[in-house]
């Protein structure tokens, strides 16, 4: 599907929810009364993320199931290689299957929880290629395979030109498609993006959206990743950083700006939401870009996108 409307100048954009394992049976419920009300904005997918260390793992699949089978969503489950043996690797592959899952994010991994450098354990899995590459093996095309890029870099490997051709290895392994880390600057992405191209990396690129809902978690994450802050993001947010309902208005302002120029420039179809378990910020978005109609599962076939996108 998503290969199809990425072919499609027409077609509008569409959009997806990551979501992280709650800590508690209590944050487990809340989720899933989340995901409830966020099926009803007819997102293309949900992804639900593997925790490092593979701790909570069988809570991801329990997620999965669950979204997959009685909510209805089209579920995407993220596997990493982190502390995992074939056979909990096979476990979580047979029960993405059972439930009826059918897209898999394919992943190396963070280092454990507890720190240090990341390293592979006897008999498992160094890099995201070799998940990849046992997929495919094990399950033919069953599963639609997701991988992870860096258009600013990994702090494992700065030297962009050699994470593009590591991402041109998982995509020559069977990748369908390609998830990006969270950035805010957009002019970089659009030249990463050409870049890939240039490459031969044709799959759909998906940009990793993650809304600003206070000026703190902002400068945390951007500073976690490791991302360049524009200019302008931090002139407008700074001078009202202590006002979290502005923050998170001028937030949206700034990132609605952002997906419109992302959607413009030919290379985006489809924008990821890290939802950090969330959705007024990534509701607040979708609605300025008049994406969705709040309590209506319907997808606006807006005429705005159609113009930009097809100038005749
Ligand atoms: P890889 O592509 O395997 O790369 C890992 C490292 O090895 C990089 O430094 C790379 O430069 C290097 N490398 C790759 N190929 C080669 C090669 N052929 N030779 C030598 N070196 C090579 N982490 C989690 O734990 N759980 C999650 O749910 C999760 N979800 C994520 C979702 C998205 C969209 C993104 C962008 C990241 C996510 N992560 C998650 C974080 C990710 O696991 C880490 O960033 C990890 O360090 C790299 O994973 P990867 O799949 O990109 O690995």
């Amino acid at each position: 599907k998503l290969q199809k409307a990425h072919e499609d100048p027409n077609s509008t954009p569409t959009f997806s929810f990551e979501f992280f394992v709650p800590k508690t049976s209590q944050g487990v419920q809340n989720l899933y009364d989340r995901m409830d009300r966020m099926y009803n904005l007819n997102p293309q997918f949900i992804d639900v993320t593997w925790n490092a260390g593979g701790r909570l793992s069988n809570l991801t699949t329990d997620i999965v199931s669950t979204a997959q089978s009685v909510l209805g969503l089209e579920t995407c489950m993220h596997l990493t290689c982190t502390n995992m043996p074939i056979e909990l690797i096979d476990k979580a592959l047979k029960d993405a299957y059972d439930s009826g899952c059918q897209n898999i994010l394919a992943l190396r991994g963070d280092p454990p929880i507890e720190g240090g450098e990341w390293t592979a354990i006897e008999g498992g899995f160094t890099y995201a290629k070799d998940l990849i590459k046992y997929i495919r093996e094990k399950y033919g095309n069953h599963f639609d395979i997701g991988v992870a890029a860096y258009p600013e870099g990994h702090p494992e490997e700065p030297d962009q030109d050699i994470l593009i051709d590591y991402l041109k290895e998982k995509v020559d392994l069977g990748a369908d498609f390609i998830i990006t880390q969270m950035f805010y600057d957009v002019d970089n992405f659009i030249k990463w993006c050409s870049k890939l191209r240039s490459k031969g990396i044709n799959i759909p690129i998906i940009p990793g959206i993650m809304p600003i809902s206070s000026y703190a978690a902002f400068k945390r994450r951007a500073t976690w990743c490791e991302i360049n802050i524009p200019e302008i993001f931090e002139k407008k947010l700074y001078e009202i950083k202590d006002d979290d309902q502005k923050v998170r208005q001028i937030g949206t302002e700034l990132l609605v700006d952002m997906c419109f120029k992302l959607i413009q420039s030919g290379y985006v179809k489809h924008l990821h939401f890290y939802t950090m378990n969330l959705e007024k910020s990534s509701i607040m978005i979708l609605e300025s870009l008049n994406l969705i109609k709040l309590n209506e599962k319907l997808v606006l076939e807006d005429l705005p996108w159609r113009k930009s996108l097809n100038p005749n």
